[in-house]
């Protein structure tokens, strides 16, 4: 299969590990965003979050906890932004389910969180949820 993180998972491609577990590894993001940007992959390949197995989703969140909590301790960050995109409509870039670990600090000059907050529609909210709500398993 022609995807690069399950290359790296395969050892075909070198990438710098820092965990390296029965169903999940995680790597340093070789374009990171921050100091300490890595990502936390399982190693059974899946796409997105639909198509992943819960028990390789539940595997690889566990690792994230335990690397945001190591990458925030050793590189002394003051916060940690976990991101995950599902599709190219939100800037998906490699198909292969990843969760980025960022390390934050105050006026680090990244910004993930600058949508515009303005109070919204109640009755459209509540129209929403609705939606959503039938269409929970
Ligand atoms: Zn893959």
């Amino acid at each position: 299969m022609d995807c690069i993180f399950c290359k790296i998972i395969d050892g075909e491609v070198p990438a710098v590990k820092v965990l390296d577990e029965e169903l999940v590894i995680a790597f340093m993001d070789i374009n990171p965003s921050s100091k300490g940007h890595m990502l936390v992959v399982p190693k059974n390949h899946a796409e997105n979050i639909f198509e992943i197995p819960e028990s390789d989703l539940a595997a690889t969140v566990k690792a994230v906890k335990r690397c945001a909590k190591a990458a925030k301790e050793a590189l002394n960050a003051e916060g940690i932004t976990i991101l995950q995109l599902n599709g190219k409509a939100s800037d998906q870039i490699v198909p292969h389910l990843h969760i980025h670990i960022i390390p934050r600090w105050k006026n680090d000059g990244l910004s993930m969180s600058n949508w515009e907050m303005k109070q919204g529609d109640m009755e459209k909210i509540k129209n929403i949820a609705r939606k959503v709500k039938e269409h929970l398993s």
